[in-house]
């Protein structure tokens, strides 16, 4: 289960999921963008593979990533 903490939207967080694009990974660290806000994520998976921990990126950082892709 992945929420986004930026409007509430929420998908099952899986790879192949629409509500949620995956955009890579650093490390333990998955990149995904919300669909519903367009606001840049970092998820971090738990050993739970059912529960995600989601952060925002900051606007400015998360510009300069889409910018560099
Ligand atoms: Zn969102």
């Amino acid at each position: 289960m992945l929420t986004c903490p930026g409007c509430g939207h929420s998908g099952d967080g899986g790879r192949g999921e629409s509500a949620f694009d995956y955009l890579g990974r650093d490390g333990l660290v998955e990149v995904r963008r919300c669909q519903s806000c367009g606001a840049g994520l970092l998820v971090r998976f738990t050993l739970l593979p059912t529960e995600a921990h989601a952060e925002v990126i900051p606007e400015e950082a998360w510009q300069e990533m889409q910018a560099a892709r």
